[in-house]
């Protein structure tokens, strides 16, 4: 069976994801100009909803800004605008996605490293030691480490950064919307994330929220970019309620509708939604004799599968490929051991059901042997 290229795969990818028919059908009702007062209506609405699914209560208090670019443009906008030239950044990494804050820090930015190993909690004694030293304008992190599974603890981190008056980065791009988080409540500057991940549209959007007084403080700091220049969004969205250059405006569509999605589920709805999802997935696998990582604290979005003896990742992915689902292989050290599967997006239990079958018929063939018994952890 030969699948074309633009079939219908299911997406049990950590992003991007499937996307629901209305956000499908925004897409295709965009012709509208980015100089016009009905594209500054749609980026207020969307600015107003993120906001929302922010947890912000005082809204006008913030912004929002959007960015046409992935997650990793408003990462790295943050980076290259926030972050006063005699400063530096104390980047808190343990996994893939904390090493690459700390790798677009370090074009920028002075960087002091401070580094735990992947899937170990993060470091705040030493933290807090690299605060107290003096000298640094910024914390960097990521909320949910999409390599680990793990949630790191931003309300700590945010606690300790206000105590010591340094601004807080935290990389939101594969938890936001799924894995509560609050902006105000934990003490966030900066928050990033991206479209096409929980928020359930296509890639291609990326944000950056954070206080109006956090974004007019770093004004009249050196410009480093052009395109990823903070302070140019600032006052394109406060001055006209626009983006400084064309934006991907049919993603704005699709965001739109997305945002309204889940604003009309409910974020703690969503939330149990979307646990109840991770961990039926979760049990399938184990009644399976499939282990899988059991980190503390886990996010909702994603499981690390420890792949059964003596198949390979890519054997496992070619077969469920030809079936129309779509795995990802772990990240650095865990690549070759564990394979990636994630439930958000326009999944159902239906869809998750279908995979399992696929999987069986995978394990059940001849050339791949059962998988041997093991000890289960399931948390
Ligand atoms: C996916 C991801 C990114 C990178 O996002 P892109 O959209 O690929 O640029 C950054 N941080 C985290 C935590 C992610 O999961």
């Amino acid at each position: 069976m030969n699948r074309n290229i633009l079939s219908h795969y299911t997406l049990l990818c950590p992003g991007p994801v499937n996307v629901s028919s209305r956000v499908a059908d925004a897409y295709s009702r965009s012709a509208l100009s980015h100089r016009e007062i009905n594209f500054t209506r749609l980026l207020r609405e969307v600015q107003r909803d993120i906001l929302n699914v922010a947890g912000v209560n005082k809204s006008d208090d913030y912004s929002a800004l959007l960015i046409t670019g992935s997650g990793t443009a408003a990462n790295e906008a943050v980076l290259a605008s926030a972050v006063a030239p005699d400063k530096s950044v104390i980047a808190l990494s343990n996994g893939e996605f904390g090493e690459r804050l700390t790798e677009i820090s370090q074009i920028y930015n002075r960087t002091i490293i401070v580094r735990s190993e992947w899937g170990e909690e993060l470091d705040l004694g030493r933290l807090e030691e690299h605060l107290a030293e003096g000298g640094s304008d910024l914390v960097s992190m990521v909320h949910h480490e999409t390599s680990t599974g793990l949630l790191n603890p931003v309300q700590e981190v945010g606690r300790l950064c206000k105590r010591y008056g340094v601004s807080l980065l935290v990389d939101g791009v594969s938890s936001f919307s799924a894995d509560l988080i609050s902006v105000e409540e934990e003490e966030i500057t900066f928050l990033t994330t991206s479209s096409g991940k929980a928020i359930g549209s296509y890639p291609g959007l990326s944000f950056v929220i954070g206080k109006h007084k956090s974004f007019t403080r770093i004004a009249d700091y050196p410009v480093r970019n052009h395109y990823l220049n903070l302070n140019r969004y600032y006052n394109f969205s406060k001055k006209c309620g626009q983006t400084p250059n064309t934006p991907a405006i049919s993603l704005f569509a699709s965001l739109h509708a997305a945002l309204q999605d889940i604003l009309t589920e409910g974020l703690e709805p969503r939330y149990q939604r979307l646990s109840t999802l991770a961990a039926y997935m979760r049990r399938q696998l184990a009644d399976r004799n499939l282990y899988f990582q059991g980190v503390q604290p886990q996010s909702v979005v994603l499981t690390n599968v420890l792949l059964p003896e003596a198949m390979s990742f890519v054997d496992l992915q070619n077969y469920l490929r030809q079936l129309g689902f779509v795995i990802y292989d772990a990240k650095g050290p865990l690549r070759g051991r564990y394979f990636q599967v994630s439930t958000i997006g326009n999944i159902s239990v239906a869809d998750i059901d279908r995979f399992l079958t696929a999987l069986d018929s995978c394990l059940s063939a001849k050339q791949f042997p059962q998988p041997k018994p093991l000890s289960i952890k399931v948390s």
